[in-house]
């Protein structure tokens, strides 16, 4: 079933997904409404069969085996993953703080990456069932999208899209880890999504990569949310990145494009409340049975103007000068 934001006949879920829904909500799990900060428990991308909507995430796996072109883009991801680490040399490469911040982001962008930024690991963002990782920095890694292929969503194409992009931020990954480990240094790649262990959108956001978005995505300054990330762990002495405050979040109280484009009105208007921090958020309990029952979805990414072709850098200095102006 697809449905497009014209479509006028209110979008119901499926029963033959509802049937395998869990009792417990995903908005539960994530922990919507609790006043504490704590880690995150995993929600919904994980395929060991611990999480309790564990039917659910296989559902969505195996409607499309048969469909050639998406369990090729799936594949995609099998070589970089395969690709081994190597060993880290025994003769470790000493450079100033600054000298590594510059290099290591220089690696990163011939390695693939179309931005990166770098902020001190936090163990809170670790799944609360998982070992704290090693590396005190993380070197977060940004991957525009086409957005044109994006923006066919829900159509298989935008799935494809989305493949080939986590395919591209997990071979960066892998190869800037391997380098650095050449230069003598621990380094760890994380790939996403099914990376398991760590969130990537708070270390993404400290790492100067954008802000989030209503749609509970990320914004970025010149990619709109028109991106995927990866990350890389790391001991190797780097200088941290500040976040980058350009104003979509004010944008985004007085935007619901999002909002609107979105099915099963899955988008809060308003920031909740979830583990202890006041942030934009999605119903779990609504997109994910449309996000199954579709190909995928991603609808409110492409139709965030943000992430339209040449607009970002305008609104960020309307949001710039309306700051100027005192009028936000
Ligand atoms: S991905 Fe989820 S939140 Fe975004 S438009 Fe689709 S259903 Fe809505
Ligand atoms: S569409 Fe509007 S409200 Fe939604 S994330 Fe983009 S700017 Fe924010």
């Amino acid at each position: 079933m697809t449905s497009k934001i014209t479509e006028e006949v209110p979008w119901e879920p499926n029963p033959e997904v509802m049937k395998l829904w869990p009792e417990i909500s995903g908005n539960t799990i994530n922990g919507i409404g609790e006043q504490e900060k704590h880690a995150p428990r995993p929600v919904f991308w994980r395929a060991d069969g611990t999480i309790s909507h564990t039917d659910v995430l296989f559902y969505f796996y195996n409607r499309d085996n048969d469909n050639e072109r998406i369990t090729a883009s799936r594949k995609l991801r099998e070589e970089p993953i395969a690709m081994p680490l190597v060993d880290i040399s025994a003769e470790q490469i000493e450079k100033t703080f600054a000298e590594w911040s510059e290099l290591v982001k220089k690696m990163a962008q011939e390695m693939g990456a179309d931005q990166a930024g770098i902020c001190e690991y936090q163990p809170e963002w670790t799944y609360e069932d998982r070992p704290q990782p090693t590396g005190k920095w993380a070197i977060m890694l940004a991957f525009a999208h086409n957005y044109d292929n994006l923006n066919t969503a829900p159509h298989e194409d935008a799935y494809i899209e989305v493949m080939v992009q986590y395919a591209r931020a997990a071979k960066s990954a892998k190869l800037l880890a391997n380098w650095i480990r050449e230069q003598g240094w621990h380094a760890d790649p994380k790939m996403g999504p099914n990376t398991e262990d760590v969130l990537m959108i708070p270390a993404a956001i400290e790492a100067g990569l954008g802000q989030l978005g209503k749609h509970g995505s990320m914004i970025n300054r010149k990619f709109g949310s028109n991106f995927r990330l990866s990350m890389v762990l790391t001991d190797l002495p780097l200088n941290p990145d500040q976040a980058d405050d350009f104003g979509s979040d004010e944008f985004c109280q007085n935007c619901q494009i999002c909002a609107n484009a979105c099915p099963p009105d899955a988008i809060f208007r308003e920031k909740q409340m979830v583990r202890g921090e006041k942030k934009w958020y999605v119903d779990f309990d609504k997109c994910i049975p449309y996000f199954v029952d579709n190909k995928c979805c991603g609808l409110c990414l492409p139709a965030c103007p943000w992430s339209r072709p040449r607009i970002a850098e305008n609104l960020v200095q309307k949001m710039a000068k309306r700051k100027e102006q005192g009028t936000n």
